[in-house]
Parts: C-alpha cells; sequence; structure tokens
C-alpha cells in the first residue's frame, strides 16, 4: 500500500561529482525534522554492482553497513549520523539491484513472452523501490539522492523514473532539487553560470524541472547573479541558493543552508507552514565543537589513510567522541607500511606525538606487519589501544607472538599454513567461494562479562554492534590467551564467539570484532569512542 501523504524529494547533481550531494541531502533531512517531520532517505548508485561490498577502498571508499546487514554507500553513514531516520537495505538501490531483480523475473517467465524493457519494466522496479520505502506511515517526506551527475548515461533510468513520478503525483507531492556547481574563474575573480546552465538544460531535456537549485559556490551568490540563473535556467529567483564552501567542520553545513533558506523554501513548495527549527540535541553539539577546552591527538594507523573516506565513520566517530569530551580532535594519519616490523625506533617516531592508537578494519595482508608493531608499542608503552575488526585480528596476533610465545600465530586470511592460526574462517564458510555477501554482516547481540571493562563503558549487559567480517579468533586458543592475561570481555553468546578482548594491566586496551564506529552519531557519541578519546587526553596530560 502507498502511503497516501508521503511527499518525495529528489535531489540530483550537475556540472561535476563531489559537490556534497550526500551531505546536503543529509542535511535536509536533518532541518524537516527540526520542523517536526518525520523523515526517510534513499540513495540510488547507478553502478552495476550489486553493492559496494566487492569494491575497493580505493575506487569508492568507506562500504557502510546498516543494521540489517546491507553493505551500503557511504552517503548511508551521513543520513544516519544527521538525521534520526533507521535505514535497512531498502534505502540504498543500485542498478546492479534493479536489473538483478528484473532478470530474475524474466527467467522465472513473469513476464509472460512480453520484451523486457528499459521502460517500463526497469523503471517501474526503481518506482517500487522508491514507493517501498514509503509504505511506513509515520512518514512525512522520503528524500531520494540520486547518485551520479546529470548528463552521465548510467544515470538516464532514474532520472527518467523520478519524472514519472512527479508527472503521477504533481507539485504538491515531489519536489526536484538539483545540486550543482558555480565554478569561479580565478583570474578573473567572476563566478561563471555557463556550466549550471547546461546542467539544468540536460535534466529538462529528460523531462525534469527543478524547483530549486542548490549552487555550491565559493562565495554567497549575488542577487543580480542569481536572478540571471533563474532566468536562464527557469527556476524562480527565490529559489537559487547558495551552498557555501565550509572551512570547518561539516556538521556546520545544516545551519549554513538553513540561513540560505533552504528549509523554508521546501516547506514553501509543499505548502507547509514555516515553523521555528528546533534541534536542541544537534545545537549542544554544534556548541561542543565550536568551543574545545581541550586537544587531543588521535593516530589512525591503517592502509587507506590517503584516501579521504575509506575510513569515513571512523574518522566521524572520533570526531563525536572529542566533542563528547569538550576536546579538539587531531587525526593522524599514519600509513602502516611505513612502519617498519621490529625497528622499535621508527615506530616511535612514528607514534612520538600521538595520545591514543587507533588501528582500524581492512582487507589482506598488505601493511599488516605495522600494524602489528604499532600495537605491540601501544601495549608495551601504555598508549591507549583501539582496534577494531582486522585492528582485533593484529591485536591478538601481537599478543600471541609476544605475550603466549606462539611465534608463528597469525591469521590465516594472512598465511593459510600459519602454525598458529589464532585467527581463522568458521568452520562452515571454509566452503565459501563467493565473495559478495558471504561475510558475518550487520548486527548482532554482544554480551558483556561481569568485571569487564567494556560492559563498565557500556554501562550495559549487552549491546547491538555491526559486524562486517569472515575471519574470528580461534576458539581453541582461548585459555592460552586468558592463561596470559587477555579479557575476552564481549561474546555473542549462542556461538560463543570472541567479539571483544582487553587488557587489565593497560589503561586502556580494548578491541572488537564489530565496527562500533557505524552507530555512532554527534548527537549521541558512541560510549567506546567517548571513552577512549578520554583515556587518551588523560595519556596526554600526564606525558605533556
Ligand atoms: N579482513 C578481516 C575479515 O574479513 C577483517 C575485516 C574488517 O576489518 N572489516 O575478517
Amino acid at each position: 500500500m502507498k502511503n497516501q501523504k508521503v511527499k518525495y524529494i529528489f535531489v540530483s547533481g550537475g556540472v561535476c561529482s563531489s559537490l556534497g550531494k550526500g551531505i546536503s541531502t543529509a542535511s535536509l533531512g536533518l532541518l524537516l525534522e527540526g520542523h517536526g517531520y518525520k523523515i526517510s532517505i534513499i540513495k540510488m548508485d547507478p553502478y552495476i554492482n550489486i553493492d559496494p561490498g566487492t569494491m575497493s577502498p580505493f575506487q569508492h571508499g568507506e562500504v557502510y553497513v546498516t543494521e540489517d546487514g546491507a553493505e551500503t554507500d557511504l552517503d548511508l553513514g551521513y543520513y544516519e549520523r544527521f538525521t534520526e531516520a533507521n535505514l535497512s537495505r531498502k534505502n540504498s538501490v543500485s542498478t546492479g539491484q534493479i536489473y538483478n531483480t528484473v532478470i530474475q523475473r524474466e527467467r522465472r517467465g513473469d513476464y509472460l513472452g512480453r520484451t523486457v524493457q528499459v521502460i517500463p519494466h526497469i523503471t517501474n522496479e526503481i518506482k517500487k523501490r522508491i514507493f517501498d520505502v514509503a509504505t511506513d506511515d509515520m512518514l512525512d517526506f522520503v528524500l531520494v539522492e540520486i547518485g551520479g551527475t546529470v548528463g552521465d548515461i548510467e544515470s538516464v533510468p532514474f532520472l527518467e523514473s523520478i519524472r514519472q513520478i512527479r508527472q503521477e503525483l504533481g507539485h504538491s507531492r515531489v519536489m526536484n532539487i538539483h545540486l550543482t556547481l558555480i565554478p569561479t574563474i580565478s583570474v578573473a575573480g567572476e563566478q561563471k553560470t555557463k556550466p549550471t546552465q547546461h546542467s539544468v538544460k540536460e535534466l529538462m531535456e529528460l523531462g525534469i524541472y527543478p524547483d530549486m537549485l542548490l549552487c555550491r559556490t565559493a562565495t554567497n551568490l549575488s542577487d543580480e547573479m542569481k536572478s540571471k540563473i533563474a532566468l536562464f535556467c527557469n527556476v524562480t529567483e527565490q529559489n537559487v541558493i547558495s551552498a557555501l564552501d565550509i572551512n570547518g567542520s561539516i556538521y556546520e553545513i545544516p545551519y549554513m543552508l538553513h540561513l540560505n533558506r533552504f528549509d523554508e523554501i521546501v516547506l514553501k513548495h509543499f505548502g507547509l507552514e514555516i515553523t521555528p527549527l528546533k534541534l536542541p540535541r544537534w545545537d549542544k553539539f554544534i556548541k561542543a565543537i565550536r568551543n574545545p577546552r581541550k586537544k587531543v591527538t588521535i593516530g589512525v594507523v591503517g592502509k587507506y589513510t590517503t584516501l579521504q573516506d575509506a575510513y569515513r565513520s571512523l574518522y566521524e566517530a572520533l570526531v563525536h567522541g572529542a566533542a563528547a569530551n569538550e576536546a579538539e580532535i587531531e587525526i593522524v594519519r599514519i600509513e602502516s607500511d611505513k612502519i617498519l616490523s621490529g625497528k622499535n625506533i621508527n615506530v616511535r617516531s612514528v607514534l612520538k606525538d600521538v595520545d591514543g592508537i587507533l588501528v582500524p578494519g581492512g582487507f589482506g595482508d598488505r601493511g599488516i606487519d605495522g600494524k602489528i608493531e604499532a600495537i605491540r608499542y601501544a601495549r608495551k608503552e601504555k598508549i591507549p589501544f583501539f582496534g577494531i575488526c582486522l585492528g582485533l585480528h593484529c591485536a591478538v596476533i601481537e599478543f600471541g607472538r609476544n605475550v603466549c610465545g606462539l611465534e608463528d600465530a597469525n591469521s590465516t586470511e594472512f598465511n593459510p599454513t600459519a602454525g598458529h592460526p589464532v585467527i581463522s574462517l568458521l568452520e562452515e564458510q571454509e566452503i565459501i567461494f563467493d565473495k559478495g555477501g558471504t561475510m558475518r554482516l550487520g548486527a548482532f547481540r554482544c554480551d558483556f562479562n561481569e568485571g569487564s571493562y567494556i560492559r563498565k563503558i557500556y554501562n550495559s549487559a549487552f549491546a547491538m554492534e555491526r559486524h562486517r567480517h569472515r575471519f574470528e579468533f580461534t576458539m581453541k586458543y582461548r585459555d592460552t590467551y586468558l592463561n596470559n592475561g587477555m579479557v575476552f570481555g564481549g561474546i555473542h553468546a549462542e556461538t560463543e564467539l570472541v567479539e571483544t578482548i582487553e587488557l587489565h594491566d593497560h589503561p586502556w586496551f580494548i578491541a572488537t570484532q564489530f565496527h562500533p564506529e557505524f552507530k555512532s552519531r554527534p548527537t549521541a557519541p558512541h560510549p567506546l569512542f567517548r571513552d577512549f578519546i578520554k583515556a587518551s587526553i588523560e595519556y596526554g596530560s600526564k606525558k605533556r
């Protein structure tokens, strides 16, 4: 059943990528919530992969995991961090999924001899996915971000689908927002509208008439510029607004857009009352990041540290944790390749200025030695250490080799014939050959043992946390590790799998098999990140 009142807002992007469509869409979601509405957000990705699960971080950035275990685009991370929306696999749609469904239907014979075509079969499936999210009766708005740039061949079926939805439901239930770029030519110091004109022209050729243009620009658009853009693009002048480049935090963007009347224009479009914006929890967070009283430096020892987005949720969770401690955070990204195994001097020189060390998740054996070396250093020097997923694997290997005397302790991911495979695949997974969607994915319950530090940090006996991995701690080594002082703080009760480890002769040494960063929000910082930053601040203040 279609929800008869829900309104749809489609956000497309023009001129080029990386203009901040995801953050703008997430910001609009937050602003609408601030006016008392309930929203959901869908990301439509034009690639033919079913999901980004099999894509390299060099190609795609982070793979964001939802509670129900979907491997999705990192924009879903922004949506969840900015808004209250609970997202699931329904909120992440790719061309690959659409075609997969239609082709399966064709093989089953569901089309009864008809020719299967982009219009109507592919577009109907796209529309169905959008309407499926809207079945929740509580929803007031469904925001749909169309990935890619208008003019790309791949996004045409998505744009055709939203054209049809506007045609079916009309102006009063559908709004089209187009995010575009107004570049400034530096020598002339002039803002240029031509790329925007061309982009809107392309949209119009597809039958889509934008109701609002959100213009990414270095300086606010003058009234004269706005009227020029309005004239050429067939949009009312009031509905051409600036999306300014921001120097500071991305969390400043919603208010910047609010000041430019982003939410007001949307409410007006739908004939809704312009109510005052109320975001008390967001305001508290903004106040904290604007007025830090302390400083903390965290070293992230990973292997995709040169990329902006490969550890996006992790960096954001660190920012939330710092804000919860009224601290400004400096994140030092360290390529683990640079830390050479066994060379104590080198690891010290690389990590000497950090107050805490975090080893994040990852795949494959490149850079593993450097991570293990960084963990050894953190353990010995009693520097706060936080390991996530692969970070837990590395911590287990390090402890096995250097404390338990298991010299060739390793993960079978890095050495399938390791003498001591302290991290390995679950038995039943050893026969899995497909790489797509074969991991332990999504939320599982973790029970915290009495007396564990982690139970105190969560202030709870259990938590639901999100996973994305294939390898696990190997149970037969449990007693060896216990006898040498490792504490298994969190366990997945049904399978007895190790979920978290900790050391008690150390101020803060915790690693988790799950990814807590996916659940941290600015308005609800994750307890592990909050506590890790707290311990790091304490360590830093003693060091100085
Ligand atoms: N590569 C490891 C595994 O598959 C860890 C994955 C991760 O860090 N997300 O188990």
